[in-house]
C-alpha cells in the first residue's frame, strides 16, 4: 500500500471514529431495572432552582451560610468549617474534594489556624481525605469512641485516628463556639452515628439522613435499622435549627426538608401497609403455581408475592411524590421493599 493510500485510510478512520463519538445516533439504550433510563423523571425544576453555584476553577461551592460558618460542596458531597476565634474547626473531609480543603480554608479563614477536625461518622466516603491535615501541629481529631475502634481495625492510611473521643453526649468549646455532640442509635452506620449541633448558629449536622430536594438514597440511606431511621427525623425536628448539613448532593437543607422527609417516610409506611392488605398471598401462590405447572417452587411464588407488593407500593409513592421530590422513581422501590419486609416481620 502506498503512502497516499495509507493516509487516505487513516484520515477516513479518524473521521469515522469522530462521527461515532459525537453522533447522538451512537448513544446506546441503557436500561435500569428494565426501564430505559430516558423514561425516568428528570430532576425537578424546584430542585434545580436550589442548586448552588460552583467556582469554575475549584469546581466547588463555598459559602458563608452563617456568620463564620462555611458550607462546602462539589454537588455530590458536603462538608463545613467554622471559624471560632481560637482556630478553625473542620467537619468531615470527603475524598472527592478533600485535597482542596486546606487551600480553601486558608482562603476563607486566613487569620486562623485549623485546630480541630471532626468526623461525623466512620465512613471513608466522608472522612477519607483526613490525611491532608496530618501535618497540623496539635490538631485535635474528634470522633465517637466506637468510630475510633473501627478505624483502628480498618487501618486506612488516608484517615488520621481520632485523639479526642466521646460517648453518648459531649460538648466541645472552641473560642466563642460550643459544639454539641449526641450519639444516636445507628440510623446509618454500624458503629456510631452522631448529631452535631451548633446552637449559636442554629445549625445541625446530620450526615447521611436525607438529601434535600430528593427522595432518600437507596433503602433509606442504607440504614441498618429502619426503626432508628424513622425516629432520627423526629429527633432532628426537636432541635432548634434552621439549616442542616446532611452530607450529600448540592443543597444545604432547611427545616422544611426534614419535615418533608418525615411525611415521605410516613407515606411509604401507609403505601406498604395498603399493598399488604390488598394482596392475597394465597391467590398469588395459586396463580404462580398454575403457571409453573409441575414445578411448585415456593421460592418463586413468594418472590413473586414480594415483587407484587413492592410494585403496588412503589407505584403509589411515585404518584404521590413525583412533583415534590426528585429521584423518587429511582429509589421508591428500595424504600417500599425495606418497609414491606419490616411490616411483614413485625
Ligand atoms: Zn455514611
Amino acid at each position: 500500500m502506498n503512502t497516499l493510500n495509507r493516509l487516505i485510510i487513516l484520515a477516513f478512520s479518524v473521521l469515522l471514529i469522530s462521527i461515532m463519538i459525537t453522533s447522538p445516533a451512537a448513544a446506546k439504550e441503557i436500561k435500569l431495572k428494565g426501564k430505559n433510563v430516558t423514561d425516568y423523571i428528570p430532576v425537578l425544576k424546584k430542585t434545580k432552582q436550589r442548586f448552588p453555584s460552583f467556582d469554575p476553577q475549584t469546581k466547588l461551592h463555598v459559602s458563608e451560610v452563617k456568620k463564620n460558618l462555611f458550607f462546602v460542596t462539589d454537588g455530590v458531597y458536603q462538608s463545613a468549617f467554622l471559624k471560632t476565634g481560637k482556630g478553625v474547626v473542620v467537619f468531615d473531609a470527603p475524598p472527592v474534594y478533600g485535597g482542596k480543603l486546606p487551600s480553601i480554608i486558608k482562603r476563607y479563614a486566613s487569620d486562623e489556624k485549623i485546630s480541630h477536625l471532626i468526623y461525623s461518622h466512620g465512613h471513608k466516603d466522608h472522612i477519607g481525605a483526613a490525611k491532608v491535615f496530618k501535618n497540623i501541629k496539635n490538631l485535635k481529631v474528634v470522633a465517637h469512641k466506637k468510630v475510633l475502634d473501627s478505624l483502628k481495625k480498618r487501618k486506612n492510611p488516608d484517615i488520621i485516628l481520632p485523639n479526642t473521643t466521646f460517648e453518648d453526649e459531649f460538648t466541645l468549646t472552641v473560642g466563642r463556639e460550643s459544639i454539641q455532640f449526641r450519639s444516636i442509635k445507628n440510623f446509618h452506620s454500624t458503629d456510631a452515628d452522631t448529631l452535631i449541633y451548633l446552637p449559636r448558629n442554629k445549625f445541625l449536622i446530620a450526615i447521611d439522613t436525607i438529601s434535600p430536594g430528593y427522595a432518600p438514597f437507596k433503602e433509606f440511606e442504607v440504614t441498618p435499622d429502619l426503626e432508628a431511621y424513622i425516629s432520627i427525623l423526629d429527633i432532628i425536628l426537636a432541635y432548634d435549627f434552621d439549616r442542616i448539613l446532611t452530607g450529600h448532593l448540592g443543597i444545604l437543607g432547611e427545616r422544611a426538608d426534614i419535615e418533608q422527609a418525615s411525611a415521605y417516610v410516613q407515606d411509604v409506611e401507609k403505601a406498604a401497609a395498603q399493598a399488604i392488605e390488598s394482596t392475597s398471598l394465597e391467590k398469588v401462590f395459586d396463580v404462580v403455581y398454575a403457571a409453573l405447572k409441575e414445578n411448585k417452587n415456593s421460592d418463586i411464588a413468594y418472590r413473586y408475592y414480594l415483587e407484587t407488593l413492592t410494585d403496588k407500593c412503589s407505584k403509589q409513592i411515585v404518584a404521590n411524590w413525583k412533583d415534590s421530590l426528585s429521584g423518587v422513581d429511582v429509589w421508591s422501590d428500595g424504600h417500599c421493599d425495606r418497609m414491606l419486609m419490616y411490616q411483614l416481620m413485625h
